[in-house]
């Protein structure tokens, strides 16, 4: 079967022994947090439309012990679109030659984080293309003066592969999480998306690095990348059961027309959403983000997505002028919005959905609990 979540168009068809079975393996993952591959399988390839409110309630109710209703924001500062990678589906891969290229200076990227603390952030997340512009040194020297200049912040960093010693140094300056989404835990997969020049085993050894470092760590993949298969998101509910990640970002793939991917189909809505229910049972405590790519994909996405156990969203703080031009994929939304609009209508829409904006540093609730009782 190559398609993913093949039943779930096809509504309320399947026989009352499915449907009984679906539940009680829902239910088995809401309690333990862990299904056998097999039992995995079985509810991808079975779950209709008419069992998603089940699982959806499950999640909501999943993350309420740890989080309750709060929405942390994260002030995300994209401080280059130049990539030496070739990652086929992403917009800023290095062989989209169409993309204008630009890449914040230090004192620009400073001046984003006023802005941003102005506004009320405390966690700044730096992402990026790899760019070798951004040696240790410079990262370095730029993480140090943000925590000099507010010590009070978190900075998670999100800039690829580097080598452990590299994580070392930043860790050692100052920098407190790293995102690296793996993408897909299937190395068929993963070998699909990154022919040539990335490694799988690379890629999954950073993210043990970056956590025996101490880093909170997020890891995260990609719904309705070309030739994923249920089977291939078992794999990724299995990985994250056994990195377990502080962070898990999931979003779904978005078909950029300037990569080697064009003309695939983008990750579905619905798709999106089971997979970040099922993850929020199997990591109850982690850090999900209702994610831009999801927002761009349907107006009520990232809504939705809090409905089903997100916990996270990212406003954008990049300059203006840049904002567009991060462009990993097309059309993405609050493009075009100021800062202040884009968290003054981030906050709405978490209020509209009965969330509470929080503003704090906000880290994971093992990290916080450890912190207090320093
Ligand atoms: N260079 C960094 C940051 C990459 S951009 C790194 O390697 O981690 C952040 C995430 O955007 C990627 O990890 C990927 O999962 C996602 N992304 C890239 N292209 C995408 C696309 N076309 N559709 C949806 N998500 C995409």
């Amino acid at each position: 079967m190559n398609k993913i979540l093949p039943n779930i168009s096809s509504a309320t068809d399947s026989s009352a022994t499915i449907k009984r079975r679906v539940r009680t393996l829902i239910d088995r993952l809401a309690e333990r947090h862990e299904l056998t591959r097999d039992e995995y399988l079985y509810v991808l390839d079975h779950i209709t439309v008419d069992d998603t409110a089940h699982l959806f309630q499950r999640a909501y109710e999943a993350k309420q012990p740890h989080y309750q209703n709060r929405v942390f924001l994260r002030g995300l500062i994209e401080i280059s679109n130049h990539c030496v990678r070739g990652c086929r589906y992403c917009g800023i891969n290095r062989n989209n030659r169409s993309l204008q290229r630009y890449r914040l200076q230090p004192d620009e990227i400073l001046d984003c984080v006023e802005r941003g603390y102005a506004l009320g952030y405390r966690t700044f997340v730096l992402q990026g293309g790899e760019d070798p512009y951004f040696t240790d040194d410079r990262l370095t020297g730029l993480i140090r003066s943000i925590k000099t200049i507010h010590p009070d912040t978190r900075i998670t960093l999100s800039l690829g592969e580097r080598s452990k010693d590299s994580y070392q140094r930043l860790k050692d300056a100052g920098a407190d999480r790293y995102l690296l989404r793996h993408e897909t835990a299937s190395r068929r997969l993963y070998e699909h998306l990154h022919p040539n020049d990335s490694n799988f085993d690379e890629r999954i050894r950073c993210l043990y690095d970056l956590k025996e470092l101490g880093y909170q760590v997020g890891a995260g993949f990609m719904v309705g990348s070309p030739t994923q298969t249920n089977a291939d998101l078992v794999e990724d509910l299995m990985f994250l059961k056994d990195l377990d990640p502080h962070m898990i970002g999931i979003g779904p793939y978005l078909c950029h027309e300037d990569t080697e991917l064009a003309g695939n189909d983008s990750g579905t809505l619905i798709a999106t959403l089971i997979l970040l229910a099922l993850v929020r049972l199997v990591c109850p405590k982690a850090m999900l983000p209702a994610t831009t790519a999801l927002g761009t994909l349907d107006k009520l996405g990232r809504e939705n997505a809090l409905m089903v156990g997100a916990n996270v969203m990212m406003p954008n703080l990049s300059p203006e002028a840049n904002k567009a031009l991060y462009e990993i994929y097309q059309n993405k939304i609050r493009a075009k919005d100021t800062d202040q609009y884009d968290r003054d209508d981030t906050k709405r829409r978490i209020e509209a959905f009965h969330h509470i904006a929080d503003f704090s540093a906000g880290d994971h609730v093992d990290i916080e609990r450890m912190i207090r009782h320093d």
